[in-house]
């Protein structure tokens, strides 16, 4: 510990840790990092990179006292070029797939492990998990340590979806605590600055995990391997359990942008895909989905890409579980 008193520049006040400016002059504390962050913020901006002058626009606003001119200014850039990140205005940004192999495997575990977030939340807590515990237990059962692997191994790219999201946001997130066999444990150091955000933040994850058990699916049909049949639905079940729009749940994040029609429409169409498939997790997404429907207070702008977002990931995850699991390997 340091017991160093930390004065201001300019008057000379003694300034308690943690004060973002001076008592007596109210001169900002960390305004040597702010010229900085400014001027890190103008050369992306000037060279079109969103997602840059984003995480130096946060950066700054961690810097700047609440209830300030200063800070409100910050804030309203920040959800500017959050939109501008949304919309994918100014695409002078690599594509994902030049910097994930730049980075290569050992730069995206690392990643992972320095920027993932999120836990799949509130797992401990319902009778949805006992159900999802057995189906589980089959699978683990049938194909032992491999299945536990690979099913783990689809978990974490979900996780990275959430990271990159995160990052594509430039909002700053905790490292994570993995539990083996469930997820991941992160907190965010800032709230999301806006609904849509926090909704692509919450509906990557889930993204990614279909991407991940569309890759088993592919593994299966072109092996024939049972596993990777085992991997593709379980992967699937997971992730639609992900959308319940419940406490933390990624779901409960994908409504946050969307008014109630289209709330109501994904419970339909949820519904209809519980019809479709007879799956038990679509009722509990679909019931829920209408409770949240009937209680969310209107919001102003619907968000159709996000809709549009949230229902191809309840169908093609539907789909998903229709896979045929052969009883015995
Ligand atoms: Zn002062
Ligand atoms: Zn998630």
């Amino acid at each position: 510990m340091t017991s160093e008193v930390i004065r201001c520049t300019e008057c000379r006040t003694e300034i308690a840790p943690g004060l973002l400016s001076c008592p007596s002059c109210a001169r900002l504390v960390h305004s040597a990092e702010l010229t900085d962050l400014a001027r890190q913020a103008e050369d992306a901006q000037r060279n079109g990179n969103w997602t840059r002058a984003l995480t130096a626009w946060r950066q700054a606003v961690q810097y700047l006292p609440p209830g300030t001119r200063q800070r409100d200014a910050a804030e309203a850039k920040v959800r500017e070029l959050s939109g501008r990140v949304d919309t994918g205005g100014g695409k002078k940004s690599e594509p994902w797939w030049k910097r994930a192999s730049a980075l290569g495997p050992v730069g995206i575990v690392a990643a992972l492990l320095g920027k993932a977030k999120f836990l799949l939340l509130g797992f401990t807590k319902m009778g949805t998990l006992l159900s999802f515990m057995a189906g589980l237990s089959v699978y683990w059962a049938l194909w032992g340590w491999k299945f536990a692997l690979c099913f783990l191994l689809s978990i974490y790219v979900h996780e990275m979806g959430h990271v990159a999201a995160l990052q594509r946001f430039g909002i700053p997130a905790t490292a994570p605590t993995f539990i083996p066999g469930f997820g991941a444990f992160v907190r965010l150091k800032q709230h999301p600055a806006t609904d849509r955000e926090d909704a692509r933040v919450g509906l990557a994850g889930p993204v990614w995990g279909l991407g991940a058990a569309l890759f088993a699916l592919a593994l299966y049909a072109a092996t024939g391997n049972p596993l990777w049949a085992g991997v593709a639905r379980a992967g699937a079940w997971l992730n639609l359990f992900n959308l319940i729009p419940i406490w933390q749940l990624d779901g409960s994040r994908g409504i946050r942008s969307l008014n109630r029609l289209q709330i109501w429409m994904l419970a339909l169409l949820t519904a209809a895909m519980w019809m479709v498939t007879e799956d038990g997790m679509l009722v509990l997404v679909a019931l829920v989905m209408a409770f949240r429907a009937s209680t969310k207070r209107e919001s102003p702008e619907p968000d159709w890409s996000g809709f549009i977002e949230f229902a191809g990931l309840i169908v093609t995850l539907s789909l998903l579980c229709l896979i045929p699991l052969p009883t015995k390997p």
